[in-house]
């Protein structure tokens, strides 16, 4: 038996730094919305290469909130893979917007630009179709090429749902810079996971960036003044600063895993399994992501 995943064997050699950010949270004594939290904004900003990031309770929240923020609400409707996690089609309709489901690639299991053109044919006329939710599965980059050039032609915003693919990128880009903004989830699961319950919203839109943080904490734009709705939904100091150690090593674990899935890849070459493949082999072996425009 082959385990999934050992978080206890990952956690291991990052004990002694993760028991001494949780040893500072607890002296510093500040425990939502601090200094751990604004660091780790900026850190992921950094990585990412955009000028803001907003840290939440979760991925889900990260996707609900961004939704909102972006101004996607009753009445419009939104486009997303049917394959994914749950949570790219239901934070749609948690904000009263309408997902239409669109075909994944079957070599890169992320969303086919084909499918998506030809549902945007489809539903012509429609005028509530207002955004498109490409997923990044399996730490792989969905075709943001494509997606970003038929959502532009369409007139529809981008939200990046990047809770499997911290630190992917595509033609040197990251991940979660191609679309108006994306959604991060630290489950402790993902490749980036904290020890509990966490999610972070980047973009390079200020208004988006604005908005998520007032939403985030009870529509405050000031202190006590809540002059719209929001929610709770604050990435702590502990996990903050749980994350801050883990993304040191983000680099180098992703390395580990590719290496990894490329053993596997080899092995299960000729066998009966099908394993997702990059976007540019996938490419030159069956041109599925090629896109014929008149
Ligand atoms: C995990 C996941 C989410 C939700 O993140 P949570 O932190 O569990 O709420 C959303 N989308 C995808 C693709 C995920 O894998």
């Amino acid at each position: 038996m082959i385990p999934f995943l050992d978080l206890r064997r990952q956690h291991a050699p990052l004990k002694p730094e993760l028991m001494a950010a949780l040893a500072r949270v607890v002296d510093g004594s500040q425990f939502v919305l601090g200094g751990e939290g604004r660091a780790l904004e900026t850190d992921v900003a950094a990585v990412c290469g955009v000028a803001h990031a907003v840290g939440v309770g979760s991925g889900t929240d990260a996707l609900r909130l961004a939704l909102t923020a972006l101004d996607i609400g009753a009445g419009d409707e939104v486009i997303t893979p049917a394959f994914s996690f749950v949570a790219s089609a239901t934070t749609i309709m948690m904000t009263g917007a309408t997902p239409v489901l669109v075909d994944i690639d079957e070599s890169t299991f992320c969303m086919s630009p084909r499918s998506l053109e030809a549902t945007i044919a489809a539903t012509k006329g429609r005028l509530a179709l207002k955004a498109v939710v490409p997923v990044h599965l399996y730490g792989q980059p969905a075709d943001l090429t494509a997606i970003c050039r038929i959502a532009a032609d369409n007139g529809l915003l981008v939200l990046e749902d990047c809770a499997q693919a911290h630190g992917a990128a595509a033609g040197g880009r990251k991940v979660g810079t191609f679309g108006d903004a994306a959604a991060f989830s630290f489950y402790p699961t993902k490749n980036l996971g904290a020890l509990g319950d966490g999610g972070l919203i980047v973009t390079s839109r200020e208004d988006v960036a604005e908005e998520a943080r007032v939403t985030r904490e009870y529509g405050w734009r000031k202190r006590y003044i809540s002059d719209q709705v929001g929610v709770n939904s604050r990435l702590d100091e502990l996990q903050a600063a749980l994350l801050r150690v883990m993304l040191r090593h983000l680099e180098a674990d992703n390395e580990r895993r590719r290496r990894i899935a490329g053993r596997y890849a080899s092995r299960l070459a000729g066998s009966a399994f099908t394993l997702p493949a990059p976007i540019d082999s996938s490419r030159r072996r069956s041109g599925a992501h090629r896109i014929d425009r008149k």
